[in-house]
């Protein structure tokens, strides 16, 4: 009997979910899609450079898994980039770790990062310091939940 598997821990959503080729018309592309615990094996395993080891353990899975989900990532990337087809992120399993939502006095801007990180020292838009931690929290994918991942879970509502 398949033993149950966890859910996927997802740190950040995508800025983007679709990435095409220029000059050509997304009706003539073929996609290839990337799922978001997918890309967040990417983002942790070729853009902070971690180790597999780490990277398994900051999505919650075992470092098997981890190679498994990194594998077809990279297969899916490298078959978008070499056969020019559109790739859109979009759906898989996971379950997007909870936010806490920041907002600077001096700009207004607001952002999220997930708990575990430490208090921002400033603002990343304007780089003030009069940066405050909002009541308003979120855990939430939103567009990214098209109903097809098994564990993720939407905002849980607040009394
Ligand atoms: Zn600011």
């Amino acid at each position: 009997m398949a033993r149950p598997r966890n859910c996927r821990q997802v740190a950040s959503m995508p800025g983007n979910d679709y990435f095409k080729p220029g000059g050509v018309p997304l009706s003539a592309l073929e996609q290839v899609i990337l799922t978001v615990d997918e890309f967040e094996a990417i983002r942790l395993a070729d853009l902070e450079n971690l180790y597999q080891e780490q990277a398994a353990e900051k999505m919650k899975v075992s470092r098997q898994t981890f190679g498994r989900i990194i594998d077809s990532a990279h297969q899916k990337v490298a078959e978008a980039l070499v056969k020019g087809k559109a790739l859109k992120i979009e759906g898989g399993e996971f379950k997007m770790a909870a936010m806490r939502k920041f907002k600077c006095y001096e700009c207004q801007y607001t952002w999220d990062l997930p708990y575990g990180t430490g208090r921002p020292e400033s603002c990343p838009s304007c780089k003030s310091g009069k940066v405050q931690r909002t009541q308003e929290e979120r855990g939430y994918a939103g567009r990214f939940d098209r109903g097809q991942s098994r564990c993720f879970r939407g905002p849980q509502p607040r009394e």
